[in-house]
């Protein structure tokens, strides 16, 4: 999916500088600070952020915030944070709320121009007369006031004399445009709210597509890049743009916003699952927040490389999780530890290995790394495998441990299973084996055949672990296409996550949060932020699976 020659923003961007246009790019990621960042935002950032440093230029990280009432410094905390872990930096931090003056300026020029008025209907009336698509909407009975009326009212508004929601600053465009969003929009509301930054300075906020351009316009950014959604609000965006007297004039454009399946990416709908405990805090390993992600175990690379390969279109589509997956096995691949762990221990006690006894093996790290390094892992009588390694009565074709059959322990030596125990319900409590003690590192000298390799833990170095096992996080891949009547809520999936008790090989004990591994046949996991030296805890990030393919 990657393009040929870069994308089409890309496109414009070069035809721009060649032409003159433009003489430095300037971008902007402009998050509204009411919730954490996702991966559809990843997107976005690299977009922003990508295209600046691409072309020698600046982007900006703005927080977008004139709405008071959903807004908080936590948030604006934690999006820095996550722009700084995705591996950008930003030319300037600015926050639309230090231009609260020069938006009220504008505002009275479009006044004392004539271009907009004092609307004394409620948001009920103004919503029911803005008609349809194919009906003109209904002018006000206010839109025909003096330019003194009005500067007296939106004074008195400022001042606080009004109660919410009884009058509007609206723009007097054209009741009848072919585009709803030209109809006379709103520009200010009467907010009683205190504002994370500005406190109660204000009781007028400015609405986005008022304020969106005038922000852009102060920054002198040159390309404001937003999701489809916006394209139709682009003559508005223009609109603002032409009828006051702005520092710059940026332009608009538009991309398709990032889909995932089996995935909800909604703001409102995280804040949900946060606030209603689903999932444990915006960074549950399965929640698709940048935080989440993280404590996941994703890195930045393979998150930017994942927006770098779904590439910028003007087509709205889904993307395959599988693939955000795929991006980050192939870089765990390359770059994670090998360790063993055992998920579901069952004992093998192997019965010619001489009592008391331990010995150090050599274990290769990584067969994936250009440099060869090892260490060492303990060996005794007594070791741990996976209990469903096991088998009584196996079919045809299992290669793994059964009454008689022999296997390789990964690093050690081959065993043969010669004996079942059990507790009083029938339950396998424990096999018994020997070992060749001629097959030290897992071959036989005499070269027979041996197909399977397990993984195992010795017994009494073992570390306990709770390793918890995340799935999706909803059963439906196209999370759009809910049947009617149903809530996102609906589709949870019940097995999301799964908590087990494991038993890991000593050397995970030196591992600190934030560490990654694979698990020989399990997958890869981090250490998570909760982990302790004498209580370890581990994520796992992604399967060994393949489930996707390039
Ligand atoms: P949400 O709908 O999830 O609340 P939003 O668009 O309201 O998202 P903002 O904080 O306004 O959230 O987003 C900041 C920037 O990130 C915007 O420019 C927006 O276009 C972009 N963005 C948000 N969601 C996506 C997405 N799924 N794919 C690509 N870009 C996105
Ligand atoms: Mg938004
Ligand atoms: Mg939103």
């Amino acid at each position: 999916r990657t393009q040929q020659g870069g994308s089409f923003i890309e496109q414009i961007i070069r035809d721009d500088l060649q032409s003159g246009r433009v003489s430095k790019v300037v971008t902007r990621f402009p998050p509204e600070p009411n919730g954490y960042l996702h991966i559809g935002h990843a997107k976005s950032i690299c977009l922003n952020f990508g295209l600046a440093e691409q072309f020698g230029g600046d982007c900006n990280l703005r927080f977008d915030d004139t709405n008071p009432a959903k807004e908080e410094t936590e948030y604006v905390e934690s999006i820095k944070r996550d722009v700084s872990w995705l591996g950008f930096r930003w030319a300037h931090l600015r926050f639309a709320s230090d231009y609260f003056e020069s938006f009220h300026r504008w505002a009275l020029e479009l006044i004392e121009a004539g271009r907009a008025y004092v609307d004394d209907q409620g948001p009920e009336e103004i919503r029911a007369s803005r008609g349809t698509l194919t009906e003109p909407g209904r002018e006000s009975p206010w839109r025909n006031r003096s330019v003194e009326e009005n500067r007296d009212l939106f004074r008195r508004m400022g001042e606080g004399e009004f109660d919410e929601g009884s009058r509007v600053l609206r723009a007097r465009i054209d009741m009848a445009h072919p585009n709803i969003n030209m109809r006379d929009p709103v520009l200010y509301r009467i907010l009683k709210k205190s504002h994370h930054r500005t406190g109660d300075r204000w009781c007028l906020y400015p609405m986005y597509d008022f304020a969106h351009g005038y922000e852009d316009a102060i920054e002198g950014v040159t390309h404001s890049i937003c999701t489809l959604e916006f394209a139709d609000h682009r003559p508005l965006y223009d609109w603002f743009l032409e009828n006051v007297s702005v520092p710059s004039r940026p332009r608009q454009y538009e991309f398709a916003r990032l889909n995932l399946t089996y995935t909800v990416m909604s703001k409102r709908k995280l804040l949900q699952l946060v606030t209603e405990k689903i999932v444990s805090g915006w960074d549950d390993p399965r929640m698709p927040t940048i935080s989440g992600l993280r404590r996941r175990g994703y890195t930045p690379s393979a998150i930017r490389r994942f927006c770098a390969d779904i590439g910028v279109s003007k087509a709205n589509s889904l993307v395959d999780i599988e693939f955000l997956q795929f991006c980050i096995r192939e870089e765990l691949n390359r770059d994670a530890d090998r360790v063993m762990a055992v998920l579901d221990p069952l004992k093998v006690v192997i019965e010619n290995y001489p009592e008391g006894q331990i010995e150090e093996l050599e274990a290769l790290n990584n067969p994936e790394a250009a440099e060869a390094t090892y260490r060492k892992i303990p060996f005794g009588r007594e070791i741990f495998i996976e209990r469903d390694d096991f088998m009584e009565n196996p079919p045809k074709k299992f290669f793994r441990l059964s009454p008689g059959s022999e296997v390789r322990l990964k690093h050690a030596y081959l065993v043969t299973c010669t004996d079942v125990i059990r507790d009083g319900s029938g339950r396998v409590v424990e096999l018994r084996c020997r070992y060749d003690p001629e097959s030290r590192g897992g071959e036989a000298p005499d070269g027979r055949k041996v197909k399977g390799t397990l993984h195992w833990v010795e017994a009494s170095h073992a570390l306990a672990a709770e390793v918890r096992l995340y799935d999706r996080l909803f059963t439906l891949r196209d999370m759009d296409s809910m049947e009617e009547g149903k809530d996102y809520r609906d589709y949870l999936n019940a097995d999301s996550l799964r908590v087990v008790s494991a038993l890991v090989e000593p050397s995970l004990g030196q591992a600190g949060p934030g560490e990654r591994f694979q698990f020989l046949r399990h997958g890869y996991f981090i250490v998570d932020d909760d982990s302790r030296p004498e209580a370890l805890v581990l994520n796992r990030t992604v399967s060994l699976k393949e489930s996707w393919s390039k």
